[in-house]
């Protein structure tokens, strides 16, 4: 009788960054890369206090917290160098804060200031993750792996999320610059495209549970009998990009969304 085949680390003595980590699909995928081998796995977060608890949870052994805000330039170079000041390398990362405006934003009622501000985390903030883990791989010889965390929205407009969707469809531009600018170094730069999955951002935008959430967008998503998209299946699909199973994918946007097509 075989036995059941053991799971294959996929990142054994791998060195990753996870931003937005402290909550969400990055808490979700810190865990991953932990459970799949991964050296050390920094998460990188504003929030202090559950940044820190997520990285008590996973494991001190591999799982450490920085404070940054990735809006600022600085605290990303200063993440990233010191992060390779301690563990030598970095192989991975994945740039995937972001927030959504608390409120609607049509063409007509456009928040500028708002938009600013959601621009710098989900555009400069990107941008800044991008630049300085695609610097230290240079520098260190690393053919890593860099992934965005972008939405299916990159690919559709919405009459209520003007700025969010703007942001999304210009991350996707990011990754297809970046692939080009780091591919004769062997670095990889690709990201995902997540659909609705019920996180504090989604629920809080919403100011709705889990479950209602999940709900409010049923109609909208292809794929109906295998319950709901959940953050560990975005997470599986970072896992594949951050890995060796993708060595040959670049400049690509991976959709993770159960099929999901916008009805407004
Ligand atoms: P979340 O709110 O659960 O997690 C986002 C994390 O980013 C939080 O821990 C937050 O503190 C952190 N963060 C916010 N601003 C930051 C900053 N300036 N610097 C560092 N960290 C910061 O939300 P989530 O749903 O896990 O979102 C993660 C990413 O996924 C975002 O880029 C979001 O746009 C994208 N996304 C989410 C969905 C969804 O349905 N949940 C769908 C598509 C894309």
């Amino acid at each position: 009788m075989m036995s059941k085949p053991s799971q294959i680390a996929k990142l054994q003595n791998k060195v990753a960054i996870v931003t937005g980590g402290a909550s969400g699909l990055g808490e979700e995928t810190a865990r991953r890369f932990a459970e799949h081998g991964a050296r050390a796995v920094v998460i990188a977060d504003v929030q202090e206090e559950k940044g820190q608890q997520v990285a008590e949870s996973i494991g001190l052994h591999c799982c450490t917290f920085i404070k940054c805000d990735v809006s600022d330039e600085e605290q990303v170079k200063s993440l990233v160098d010191s992060t390779v000041e301690r563990h030598g390398q970095l192989d991975i990362m994945f740039s995937n804060a972001g927030i959504v405006s608390k409120c609607v934003q049509d063409i007509l009622t456009f928040d500028l200031s708002a938009y600013e501000k959601l621009f710098s985390v989900n555009v400069g903030g990107m941008a800044a993750c991008v630049k300085h883990a695609g610097r230290v791989m240079v520098e260190g010889g690393v053919k890593g792996s860099i992934i965005c965390t972008a939405s299916v929205m990159a690919n559709y407009g919405t009459g209520a999320a003007v700025d969010y969707v703007m942001s999304k469809h210009a991350v996707l531009g990011l990754i297809r610059c970046a692939s080009k600018g780091l591919g004769e170094h062997g670095i990889r730069v690709n990201c995902v495209a997540p659909g609705p999955v019920a996180t504090p951002m989604i629920c809080g935008r919403l100011q709705m549970s889990a479950e209602d959430t999940e709900r409010c967008f049923e109609a909208e998503i292809a794929i109906k009998k295998s319950g709901f998209l959940k953050a560990r299946h975005v997470a599986d699909a970072v896992l594949f990009l951050a890995s060796d199973d993708s060595v040959f994918v670049t400049g690509h946007s991976l959709a993770v969304d159960a099929g999901y097509i916008p009805t407004n």
